[in-house]
């Protein structure tokens, strides 16, 4: 594997970031996760746009330009002769001091892993997932701001625990009103009625590639889309739900804390969707 750092290519033993990188040592820093198909990026622009917005957030000036990480990211797959893959864009605050203060950090780097992903067992996708709510709420948008694509996980990452230790794959994560506002690394929706609905942003939700492209798909097949405030209640109640993400796609769940949705299969909808989101990630997006 070839690793971009920096606007050159690494070995991947030889791919190294300093232990003095605020990355590293307090999370400071943003990426994405992007996805080709077929021999194109999907998606890239909005990706590439949402580090900006990342990036902007916690007040950090990306070292490279908008159509210069485009690049950076199309050249580090073909080194790679991927055609089909999975992207780890990671952009840390740099190297500093040991005190926290990203004044010490002159500048930020650029990291490009282009590899392969599976972010669920495969079998999941025909079957449907059993998820679970976990104690542990969302991110308080006053505290650090769920919009915020950082290298800060560990809300989330405390939360997958959580889900593990219930013996499930993922977690449903209220905001700290007790609303839903996603999964640890996909977004949420729900089909009640023949109507999709997903939590707004306001919620506490991430302002997802993939969920932005279910509710244009939807919306262009005539199916009616809404992003209200939604409680579990409206989960269990749920003719049909699914997760959507870059790594994830659109996965159904059939069950969440113990309560079945719809028939406990995919359901009806869902699986439309499916279908016509692969159909548009095969056949857009920037060429490799
Ligand atoms: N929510 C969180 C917390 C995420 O990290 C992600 C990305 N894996 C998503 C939702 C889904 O976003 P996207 O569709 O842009 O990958």
């Amino acid at each position: 594997m070839k690793v971009f750092i920096d606007g050159k290519f690494y070995d991947e033993a030889k791919a190294k970031v300093s232990v003095l990188d605020h990355g590293l040592l307090y999370g400071d820093g943003v990426f994405e996760g992007i996805r080709a198909y077929n021999g194109r990026v999907f998606k890239l622009k909005e990706h590439i746009d949402r580090l900006f917005y990342s990036a902007k957030a916690i007040l950090m000036t990306l070292p490279m330009s908008h159509a210069e990480l485009m690049k950076a990211t199309v050249d580090t797959i073909r080194k790679n002769k991927l055609r089909d893959g999975y992207v780890r864009l990671v952009v840390t605050r740099g190297v500093g001091t040991l005190g926290l203060n990203p004044r010490s950090c002159k500048n930020p780097s650029v990291i490009i892993i282009a590899g392969k992903i599976q972010v669920y067992p495969p079998e999941l996708y025909a079957k449907g997932m059993d998820i679970v709510t976990v104690p542990t709420t969302r991110n308080l948008h006053s505290a650090v701001n769920p919009a915020i694509k950082s290298l800060n996980y560990l809300n989330n990452i405390l939360a997958k625990i959580e889900a593990n230790n219930a013996g499930v794959e993922e977690a449903v994560m209220l905001n700290a009103e007790g609303f839903v506002a996603e999964c640890t690394a996909d977004n949420i929706f729900i089909i009640k009625n023949g109507d999709l609905m997903t939590p707004p942003l306001s919620a506490g939700a991430l302002y997802g590639i993939t969920r932005g492209t279910v509710m244009d798909i939807a919306s262009q097949s005539g199916i009616k889309v809404s992003e209200p405030t939604l409680t579990r209640y409206d989960l269990f109640n749920a003719d049909e739900c699914f997760l959507t993400g870059t790594g994830a796609e659109i996965m159904p769940v059939v069950k969440i804390d113990g309560r079945v949705i719809g028939n406990g299969k995919p359901g009806l909808l869902t699986r439309k969707l499916v279908e016509k989101y692969h159909a548009l990630t095969n056949s857009s997006g920037e060429p490799i």
